[in-house]
């Protein structure tokens, strides 16, 4: 099989996005606009921003911007596994947060609980299914760790044979179901849902404008955006992965790609030969790990493996294609499921990452308190990006709460170092990580002194 040219003949979008009810374009401001709240960035994290401000006091004058489109970033082209961590998996949390890792995981349960009943609540449908997940071990060495992690409650060890009667790959050697931990969703149709039902509480949106300073104004904050200002009582920034408006945050976040396929619409005899009755996401347990679920309309989705950060925190259009990554991800694919050789894949694309060294977000504030900000879910946010959300509105309203007072929203990650230790640095830990896949797990040197250094990563 050709497979370079296979993947090549895929639509280069994100598949959630290539839908004839996309929205139209909003208009841009134009001149001054005054508010109450300005939230910066159409993504999950602004949009959530917007919408519970709106909900907790219809009195207050909410204007939400984004420099291009709502949606169009990391919140439209994600694999759509909305999850309960608000840490990136449970090791992570328990490890940095050991203090508080119960209350982070009670808090991560009622975030998705929220999400959940919101969805109804605005009319929002985005093929919302809490279908669960499933860890899978593709080495022997990923097999205990498995073992341990469904000793934790609601998580049931699947053996060889009890994995594959789930789904079907003779690449899955034992898995890890949590039944109740993850949902899965459109996110395409999330953020547009969230966008029209924040537009029904009044929230007023506009697109095609790029914030681009902050400056103090009486006692509010002015945003410069490109044909005019902002004059806002506060500010909530979910620029993600974007330049921090706020310079000094820049050092904590750098941006990696991570690239997605899609398939065509499985047939009913491709269906049942590999299984997936029940639908969960599966993502395996390597340090370079592949995600895949199925679509609402029975493709597989498959992404994850490559992670690519490029000299500079470079961002571009042109880096969401990289044809030799989706190579591999379609060689991975069909070593996953070899009954499906001759598929077709429809949709390729890659988006960029807000990957900070603690690998879940931060928070904080910034002009005497009246702009807050929630960065750096790396690759983790579309259900934590609510969580990002309400820390961002108790932050800003200047009273200590439950979220406000945790160390997870108090602390900062490790910054990264200028260039070019930030490149030497990012390329030593992707060859480390792939050969310690390769070597059974065993962490060199250069990935024990990140850990020890707290920067440590491990899927
Ligand atoms: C390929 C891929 C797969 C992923 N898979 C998953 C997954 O399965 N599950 C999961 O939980 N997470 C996943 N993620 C991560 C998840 O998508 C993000 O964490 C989440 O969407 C972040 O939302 P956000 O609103 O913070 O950022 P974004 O969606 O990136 O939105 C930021 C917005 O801010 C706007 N903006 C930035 N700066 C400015 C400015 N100065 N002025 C105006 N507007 C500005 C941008 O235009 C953009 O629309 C994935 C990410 C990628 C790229």
């Amino acid at each position: 099989m050709d497979l370079a040219r296979l993947v090549l003949a895929a639509e280069p979008r994100p598949f959630w996005l290539d839908r004839p009810d996309a929205p139209p374009v909003r208009a841009p401001v134009r001149g001054e606009v005054a508010c109450d709240l300005a939230v910066i960035g159409g993504g999950f994290s602004g949009l959530w921003t917007a919408l519970l401000a709106k909900e907790a006091d219809p009195q207050r004058s909410v204007v939400l911007v984004d420099g291009r489109q709502v949606g169009w970033a990391a919140s439209g082209r994600n694999g759509g596994f909305c999850e309960a961590s608000l840490t990136h998996g449970t090791a992570n949390g328990r490890e940095r947060f050991p203090a508080e890792f119960g209350t982070l995981q009670r808090l991560g349960v009622e975030n998705l609980d929220a999400i959940e009943a919101a969805l109804p609540r605005h009319g929002i449908d985005c093929d919302f299914e809490r279908t669960g997940s499933i860890a899978v071990a593709t080495s022997e060495y990923q097999v205990d760790g498995l073992r341990e992690f469904a000793a934790d409650d609601g998580v049931t060890f699947l053996d060889a044979a009890a994995v594959r009667a789930e789904v079907n790959s003779p690449a899955y050697l034992a898995g890890a179901w949590d039944k109740t931990s993850t949902a899965l969703l459109h996110p395409g149709r999330l953020a547009w849902g969230l966008a029209a039902a924040c537009e029904r509480l009044g929230v007023r949106i506009f697109e095609g404008t790029p914030a681009t300073a902050l400056a103090g104004d009486g006692s509010g904050v002015a945003v410069r955006v490109r044909d005019g200002v902002l004059r806002a009582g506060q500010v909530a920034l979910g620029t993600s992965v974007f330049p921090a408006l706020v310079r000094r945050l820049r050092p904590y976040t750098v941006p990696v790609y991570d690239y997605v396929l899609v398939t065509e619409p499985l047939s009913a005899a491709q269906r049942a030969a590999v299984g997936w009755q029940n639908r969960q996401g599966i993502w395996d347990t390597g340090n370079q790990f592949h995600y895949c679920r199925l679509t609402p309309d029975n493709r597989i989705l498959w992404g994850g493996f490559d992670a690519i950060y490029h000299f500079g925190r470079g961002l571009s259009a042109a880096y969401d294609q990289r044809p030799e990554t989706f190579t591999t991800l379609a060689e991975h694919f069909f070593a996953t499921f070899p009954q499906l050789e001759g598929i077709g894949f429809s949709h390729r694309w890659g988006g960029a990452i807000d990957t900070c060294s603690r690998f879940c977000a931060f928070f904080g504030t910034a002009h005497r308190g009246r702009v807050a900000y929630a960065l750096g879910y790396t690759g983790l946010g579309v259900g934590a990006s609510r969580f990002g959300a309400r820390v961002m509105l108790d932050l800003l309203s200047g009273q200590p709460t439950e979220l406000t007072q945790l160390a997870m929203v108090r602390s900062k990650p490790v910054p990264f170092p200028p260039e070019p230790l930030a490149y030497l640095g990012v390329q030593a830990t992707r060859w480390s990580l792939a050969r310690a896949d390769r070597r059974g797990g065993r962490r060199n040197l250069w990935l024990r002194a990140l850990d020890a250094a707290g920067m440590g990563f491990d899927s």
